[in-house]
């Protein structure tokens, strides 16, 4: 367990804000690894006062920066505490957990995330760029419409590597099969990180076993209510 204070909110597009904490000396975690926050308020619904939020920012980066949509008419009691968290409040925290995450990098990388599903896979493309190792990677990041949280800020990593590629698919468009399609024939020996939506998630993840790619090569993130 682990108390984390909050510093501030920032609006990073339409309806989604990264909220930053402090980290605490003893806080670890291996990026792309996610928390559980524990926020009291009053007449909580019934989703109650506990959520899982993927820790978006790096380790090195020495903040615990979180990242969610929070459309305040539809949102639960939870997101509408968390939108008025005051500077100062502490909140509590699991130990960081999960299994998205780098092991080993002897393959080439292909992120696919949807919307807000890119908080783990920010976390991981600052952390290997960081540490020099944003070498075969690509991401592609499916979203409603063009306002792509964290787009400015990978687009200039992507300026420093020339192996790290990023492919935007915004709605309509989505990530095709024909798509998937091209990248697996190129790419058939690679590992694949899916997060977003549970729906996106398993039809990609179920896609890509059916054309071959080995279940081990694939790393799963839900994101539950989106
Ligand atoms: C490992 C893990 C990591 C995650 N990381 C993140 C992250 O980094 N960022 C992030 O935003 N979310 C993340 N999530 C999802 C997050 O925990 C919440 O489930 C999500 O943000 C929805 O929040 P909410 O329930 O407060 O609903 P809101 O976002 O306030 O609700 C939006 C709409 O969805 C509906 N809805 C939401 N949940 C449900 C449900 N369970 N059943 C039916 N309807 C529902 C609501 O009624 C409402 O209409 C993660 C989940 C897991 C398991």
């Amino acid at each position: 367990m682990a108390k984390l204070e909050f510093i501030k909110k920032i609006e990073i597009s339409p309806d989604i804000y990264s909220f930053i904490f402090k980290c605490p000396k003893d806080f670890k975690w291996i990026a792309g690894q996610f928390i559980q926050i524990t926020l009291l308020h009053e007449n909580f619904d019934d989703r109650g006062v506990k959520r899982y939020f993927s820790i978006a920012s790096a380790p090195f980066e020495k903040i615990i920066m979180l990242a969610t949509r929070i459309e305040l008419q539809n949102s639960s009691s939870f997101k509408k505490a968390f939108y008025n968290l005051k500077p100062g409040t502490i909140i509590e925290s699991t130990d960081p957990k999960g299994k998205f995450i780098i092991e080993k990098q002897d393959k080439k990388i292909i992120f696919i995330a949807g919307g807000i599903g890119i908080t783990p896979v920010r976390s991981i493309i600052f952390d290997l760029n960081h540490k020099d190792k944003l070498k075969n990677v690509d991401l592609l990041y499916s979203n409603r419409d063009g306002n792509i949280p964290f787009k400015t800020e990978i687009e200039d990593i992507k300026k420093k590597n020339s192996s790290f590629n990023i492919y935007y698919f915004l709605s309509p468009n989505i990530i095709s099969e024909e798509t998937l399609n091209k990248i697996y024939i190129r790419f058939p020996d690679s590992c694949t990180y899916i997060s977003g939506p549970p729906a996106m998630v398993s039809g990609i993840s179920d896609l890509i076993i059916s054309k071959g790619i080995n279940k081990n090569d694939i790393k799963t993130d839900y994101f539950p209510g989106y």
